[in-house]
């Protein structure tokens, strides 16, 4: 009887619940034992109560409930090798031989590293006598398999992760009541949206709220006078009878430099330009959190099923793969080629090759 575990690690995202549901009653329903590691990485260092077999109503209510149940965390020890030795042997304990994880590209790169690791691991814990020989051979083997749980949508070759889509909503929401308030009083805001590397929250909501003005790391505003741009922009905006500014600034937006553009740099500039009422908000952790909207249950729960399947598909041989959804399919993709191609977009970034950075985001 085959053992699949799922972990929920990094960032929390909304949907993940689903995609641990999605997994544990698939995997259930093809005659495998379920299990969930809680706390990330940091619940398969520790080993114990931390690895929890799961039954059919250990996921209720799962599907509609934010963040994530079974935890997450940063975890450090999975980071050394005396770290992974001790996940590697708590798996082995418990019979798991397959490991879905729910994460961003930091958690899918320890993943991968590990079952790369795997048959040196166990050399190891037999050596030291924390295994046996016989206990060793018969986990010779570990599946992973990835499932991109991020708000961002940050991730390299897949169109979208798990809860990005929700945040998106939540960000319009926000949008929507500061825009009620930003025409009542004829005021401007900058609000300022989660998003390291990655401007796909600030453009899409920017475009959903009708915003003035957007700032993304992928797309910097050109030349140096871009402020006199956007403050041309705006008073045109305004001289139409626009009582309302909202101006949508990613947390990773640069200037053509690539220095940082921040909704302070922008607030003071529409004061001091424009003689605006300024407001600045940051949106922080609500984007983050509550329930996840249909897109992301479906989305998760697709991908938990197929998480499962490529599980029971898996060959020693073959990388280990990430579930990506292309043109509204499931994919199943290299992993680690698109972590890799994820890093790609960053380094691209930072040498201003901002038309490779979207190719390297969508290679197809
Ligand atoms: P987010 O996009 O929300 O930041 P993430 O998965 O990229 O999510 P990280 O903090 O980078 O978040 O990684 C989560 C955990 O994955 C780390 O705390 C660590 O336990 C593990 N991890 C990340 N990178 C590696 C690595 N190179 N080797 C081993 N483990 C790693």
């Amino acid at each position: 009887r085959r053992k699949i575990a799922i972990l929920t690690s990094g960032g929390d995202a909304p949907g993940m619940n689903a995609a641990v549901r999605g997994v544990v009653r698939t995997a259930i329903m093809r005659g495998c034992d379920a299990y969930a590691v809680h706390e990330g990485y940091q619940g398969l260092v520790d080993g114990g109560d931390m690895i929890k077999k799961m039954g059919w109503d250990d996921v209720q209510g799962y599907l509609t409930t934010g963040g994530t149940v079974i935890g997450t965390a940063r975890c450090k020890a999975f980071r050394e090798r005396w770290g992974r030795l001790k996940a590697a042997k708590n798996l082995v304990k418990n019979g798991i031989d397959a490991l879905v994880v729910c994460g961003g590209d930091g958690s899918l790169t320890g993943a991968d590293l590990f079952r790369g690791e795997w048959p040196d691991l166990l050399e190891e814990l037999v050596q030291t006598n924390e295994l046996t020989k016989d206990e060793a051979a018969t986990f010779s083997h570990l599946n992973i398999v990835g499932l991109v749980g991020s708000i961002d949508n940050d991730m390299s070759s897949t169109d979208i992760t798990i809860g990005a889509v929700t945040c998106l909503h939540r960000i319009c929401e926000s949008i929507d009541s500061i825009s009620s308030t930003a025409s009542s009083h004829s005021r401007a805001f900058v609000v300022e949206v989660m998003g390291r590397h990655c401007g796909w929250l600030a453009l899409m909501a920017g475009i959903a709220t009708g915003a003035d003005f957007i700032f993304i790391p992928e797309r910097p505003p050109s030349g140096d006078n871009w402020q006199d741009e956007m403050c041309a922009d705006i008073k045109k905006h305004r001289d139409l009878g626009k009582r309302k500014t909202i101006v949508i600034v990613c947390e990773g937006a640069i200037d053509s430099n690539l220095q940082p553009i921040t909704a302070k740099d922008l607030k003071d500039l529409l004061t001091d330009r424009l003689h605006l009422d300024t407001r600045m908000t940051i949106l922080g952790h609500v984007q983050r959190g509550g329930k996840p909207c249909a897109f992301d249950r479906n989305l998760a729960t697709i991908q938990g099923i197929e998480a499962v399947e490529a599980v029971l598909a898996s060959k020693p041989d073959v990388p280990s793969p990430m579930i990506a959804m292309c043109e509204n399919r499931t994919k199943r993709i290299d992993l680690m080629k698109a972590v890799a191609l994820t890093g790609e977009v960053a380094k691209a970034i930072g040498r201003k090759d901002f038309v490779a950075a979207m190719q390297l985001r969508d290679p197809a």
